[in-house]
């Protein structure tokens, strides 16, 4: 009698285990504790997510650029602006091989352009937390949104939303943060980018360039620069140090024009204020661009679409569109 009772025990509990654990699984996450899988933009309603705010970005890739490829680890730090049993990024559909939020394992699924994360634990509201996302891009991939392979470069320009195709992101302007980026490449490359370059290390044939943006940034700013560039640096007369990233294909008629730019900010500072950040430059990439993108700290061009107006176009939107920024798209 014993035995038996100790069986049907057993049994119980073999069958009662399962479905408790799979009834926790499944159950329906209350949606107070979800963050929002839109920011509120009216013109891009599933831009950006609610629920947090992103106060830096920690980006390492390791760059082939024979196979067109990235290999990535982004740390995302924010603070919850609620509690969170689950919460979006927006990111691509890049291969995703670990994913952890404050170093614990976290599940996720990736719909549509919208990461969601669901936090072993809830975060509780005001708390700082740290997202971790290791991936890679599929190879020989020409475009990752903003992200663009050519022959002998990279070039990253994407406004509004394009950043989101190679880093996990909460893609809005509305939700600034600081960046740096350690980038990898082999040693035959350069690579410029936003803010100020902190260390170059080089091993085994491959060269790592960090750069940071002390300064708060939309993502839709960020760039990185890979290709075969010559630096070219000169300073304001307010010491803002300028550092070119020249494609060395560049024609000497369209570098002349970026010379003016220490007498452009000079200029500007007495019209507009100081200007806003810790340097300033423009990367020429070896592509004919029917366009030029005021990139963060670091505008953006190519050989075909950079001259005097354009050059100061770019320039100007460091104060009007980056320093002062869109709450939303339709301003
Ligand atoms: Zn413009």
């Amino acid at each position: 009698m014993k035995k038996l009772l100790l069986w049907l025990i057993l049994l119980n509990l073999i069958t009662i285990v399962p479905i408790l654990v799979l009834a926790q699984e499944n159950a329906p996450i209350d949606d107070a504790l979800i963050g929002s899988e839109g920011i509120g933009d009216p013109y891009y309603p599933s831009m950006g997510n609610g629920g947090y705010d992103v106060q830096h970005y920690d980006l390492m890739l390791d760059v082939d650029m024979n196979a067109r490829q990235i290999r990535a680890t982004t740390i995302i730090s924010a603070i919850a602006t609620q509690p969170l049993a689950q919460f979006n990024l927006d990111f691509a559909d890049l291969i995703i091989s670990a994913l952890s939020v404050d170093d614990q394992p976290a599940e996720y699924d990736q719909i549509e352009g919208e990461l969601v994360i669901r936090p072993t634990a809830i975060i509780a509201p005001n708390t700082r937390f740290t997202v971790t996302v290791t991936y890679a891009s599929h190879p020989n991939m020409e475009r990752l949104g903003s992200w663009y392979f050519y022959d002998g470069g990279v070039m990253v320009a994407g406004e509004p939303q394009g950043a989101s195709g190679w880093y996990p992101v909460n893609e809005h302007p509305s939700d600034k943060a600081t960046y740096r980026y350690c980038v990898t490449v082999d040693d035959e490359y350069v690579v410029g980018a936003n803010g100020t370059q902190e260390r170059v290390t080089a091993q085994d044939g491959r060269t790592t360039y960090c750069w940071s943006s002390q300064d708060p940034m939309s993502s839709y700013l960020t760039t990185i620069a890979i290709g075969d560039f010559n630096i070219v640096t000169d300073k304001t007369r307010n010491g803002i140090p300028i550092r070119n990233y020249f494609t060395v294909n560049a024609p000497d008629d369209i570098l002349n024009d970026f010379d003016l730019q220490a007498d452009m900010i000079d200029f500007f500072e007495t019209v507009f204020g100081p200007y806003p950040f810790e340097a300033y430059g423009a990367v020429v990439h070896n592509l004919e661009l029917g366009f030029a993108l005021e990139t963060q700290t670091l505008s953006t061009f190519g050989i075909a679409f950079a001259d005097e107006s354009i050059i100061a176009h770019e320039l100007a939107h460091q104060w009007f569109g980056n320093a002062v920024s869109p709450a939303a798209w339709q301003h």
